[in-house]
């Protein structure tokens, strides 16, 4: 486990960000699959948690490459939402390379990243593992699941709870390196002081009740928290590999403009997804738009058109007809 803070320049005394992040085996596995990362920077930090997919090691391999290459990438970049895409998307295509290998066949790895750049947060995500926000005591999931179970809870077709007991629930439906091209949600938001980030692979959240993350996160510093939401989750069973990663902001944040658009907020607080190779400020921007219902003559046109055709049709046939045999 590593610890880590970054304080306000010229100042011992106040942390501006503090974390720690830990990932562990779990009761049943013998391999971890997991890996996590934390990096404090000048700006900020970075801050991930993937949890690797495949036969014989291969997930092990895929979430290592995919924390190892966003780390990379990102601390040698000016922090923005589309230097965040791009280092995903090379991820992406060097874990789809590797796994085109056949014994790395079905390679992937999901990949939850935070990018603080005070006083912002970039967060990137594809799979199934979450970035939650602890704010004023509130938890917040601020990611979607890419999963079989999630795309059903959004359809009203499970609740919650059955979505965390379903055979199928561990079935996700997007994956870092499992297409050509990377499909990756980008979340931006400004943050305040005292926000707890909590990053995690299913192995805490499909174990733990958000209401337990919320209380372990509110209650304790970055370095005791992880430690005991592990500890929590092998209480519970720890059926899967667990991984935690918790970034408290400090009583002061610095307050330094950007030089780029919150995908959030320009997406008027929905996660936006961001296909490879688009520029995530022109398609947020295009997002925007709130969806206006549609108009009567959309919904109802073909309908009127068919209509008068048909009483088109009528009249020329009576007065064709009809007609003649009136006297
Ligand atoms: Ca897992």
């Amino acid at each position: 486990m590593a610890y880590n803070a970054l304080y306000m320049p010229g100042s011992e005394s106040l942390p501006m960000v503090f974390a720690a992040a830990m990932t562990d085996p779990g009761r049943k596995r013998a391999l971890n699959e997991d890996a996590v990362s934390q990096l404090i920077t000048s700006y900020g930090g970075i801050f991930i948690v993937a949890d690797g997919m495949g036969g014989h090691r291969t997930g092990e391999v895929a979430s290592q490459m995919a924390v190892a290459q966003i780390v990379d990438l990102l601390r040698r970049s000016e922090p923005s939402p589309q230097g965040l895409l791009e280092a995903y998307e090379a991820a992406n295509e060097a874990i789809y390379l590797a796994g085109q290998k056949p014994e790395s066949r079905g390679m992937g790895t999901t990949c939850t990243a935070l990018w603080l750049d005070l006083p912002y947060a970039l967060i990137a995500h594809v799979g199934d593992s979450r970035a939650y926000l602890l704010r004023d005591g509130e938890l917040v999931q601020l990611t979607q699941d890419h999963s079989w179970v999630a795309d059903r809870v959004r359809q009203g077709l499970l609740t919650e709870e059955e979505a965390r007991h379903h055979r199928w629930r561990n079935v996700i439906t997007n994956a870092l390196g499992s297409f050509p091209s990377a499909r990756v949600d980008l979340v931006g938001l400004k943050v305040q002081p005292g926000d707890v980030f909590l990053l995690c692979s299913d192995g805490l959240s499909g174990v733990l009740e958000d209401r337990v993350l919320a209380e372990i996160i509110l209650t304790n510093p970055p370095e005791p928290a992880v430690a005991k939401l592990i500890k929590l989750a092998n209480d519970w069973g720890g059926p899967d590999n667990i991984s935690a990663v918790v970034v408290t902001i400090g009583s002061q944040v610095p307050q330094n403009p950007r030089p780029y658009a919150l995908p959030l907020e320009a997406s008027g607080g929905q996660p936006v997804c961001l296909q490879s190779g688009t520029d995530p400020e022109v398609l947020t921007t295009q997002i925007v738009e709130p969806q206006k219902p549609p108009s009567f003559w959309q919904r109802w046109g073909n309908l009127v058109l068919l209509l008068l055709w048909f009483g088109l049709l009528g009249f020329v046939l009576f007065n064709q007809f009809g007609g003649k045999s009136s006297p």
